[in-house]
């Protein structure tokens, strides 16, 4: 943990960490945690990345599986696993599938972002990210409470994802927090303050914690409230260069963003009208898009970062790029240009912004 580190040597440890070959064993779980950025504190951490694996592979395996039984006997076998190729032992395959078994009977069926239970174990592992158990046999405080056979189930799971993945997920991760960084150093505080003034509330007081893991959920990246967090894939395409800037501040609006939700649905009772369901959604993507592209644009248009194509010229909006607007919001996007777009430049009210999406719906 690099908390308490000032940034010279904190960024000195990162340069060193990245240094490290892929395999050393010196310190086989380094967590690492970017915590001198404005905004957000974003961490890879083990156990929570091993818990987003172990769930990506049951997904995908029970997909496998069924269409197995349901194709004719001579279907192509499925797709590799994520330890594929890595010279895993016997004992260790066994773990590792067991462990997988467990996730396929018990978690791969529920949401990562709708299940309570799920949503919970996540913050429980990212909160005991600098242990290397979770049970508390070796040290008391690292006892994270969770059901006995799921602690066993990771437990017996670690020593292998450790050993044979956690490296090079650890290095994506950083990899990804460290092209963020910059962005989110010099255009944090701004971006927040501006998106909170839209919204018509503040930005939340204390940094969002950001796990950045190899698999997040089919989107890519969510968040969850109470407490605020965010769940970022750095293997996620629809997640890298320019574009991480825009989905770390999409998500951290979701914490943000009642005020839109609450006027919409105010404004949809008093005409009688259905509330439609993803335009609040649909109004932060928007949002955030064009803040983004703002700021890209005018920060400085000949200083583009060619590492990160960090430059607004041309700058893709991640729900243009997605084609979000193209698969079924293609009339929110008119109401976002005609109405809400005007309340951006300065030239009406929110109140007023959202009174005319509604009445036009
Ligand atoms: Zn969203």
């Amino acid at each position: 943990m690099l908390r308490q580190l000032n940034i010279p040597l904190s960024s000195l440890l990162l340069a060193l960490c990245l240094l490290v070959p892929a395999g050393s064993a010196a310190n086989p779980q380094s967590n690492y945690t970017e915590s001198q950025l404005p905004v957000f504190e974003l961490h890879s951490g083990f156990w929570i990345n091993l818990h987003h694996t172990l769930y990506y592979e049951a997904r995908r395996r029970k997909t496998l599986l069924s269409r197995d039984a349901s194709a004719s006997k001579s279907a192509a076998p499925g797709a590799k696993s994520v330890l594929a190729g890595k010279g895993l032992t016997d004992t260790e395959q066994r773990a590792w599938d067991d462990a997988v078994a467990f996730y396929i009977l018990n978690y791969a069926d529920k949401d990562l972002l709708f299940t309570t239970e799920l949503v919970q174990l996540k913050d429980q592992l990212g909160d005991f990210e600098d242990c290397d158990e979770l049970s508390g046999r070796k040290r008391k405080f690292c006892d994270a409470g969770l059901p006995a056979n799921l602690t066993q189930v990771l437990e017996a799971a670690a020593p292998v994802y450790r050993s044979r993945l956690w490296l090079e997920h650890d290095q994506a991760n950083r990899r990804w927090i460290l092209q963020v960084a910059p962005l989110v150093r010099e255009q944090g505080v701004g971006l927040s303050e501006r998106l909170a003034d839209i919204y018509q509330t503040r930005w939340p007081h204390e940094k969002i914690r950001v796990d950045v893991v190899a698999y997040a959920n089919w989107a890519g990246a969510y968040t969850t409230v109470d407490p605020l967090r965010v769940t970022i894939s750095s293997l996620d395409p629809r997640n890298e260069g320019p574009q991480a800037l825009e989905v770390l501040f999409h998500e951290g609006s979701h914490g943000i963003a009642e005020p839109v939700q609450a006027a919409i649905i105010r404004e949809c009772r008093q005409r009688d009208k259905p509330i439609p369901r993803d335009l609040w959604h649909a109004l932060v993507f928007y949002t955030t898009g064009e803040v983004i592209r703002t700021v890209l644009t005018s920060a400085s248009p000949n200083r583009g970062d060619k590492r990160t194509g960090a430059s607004g010229n041309g700058y893709n909006t991640y729900a243009f790029r997605e084609g979000l607007y193209q698969r079924g919001w293609k009339n929110y996007l008119e109401l976002l240009q005609r109405f809400w777009q005007p309340y951006l430049d300065g030239k009406a009210t929110f109140d007023d912004a959202i009174a005319r999406m509604v009445s036009s719906l």
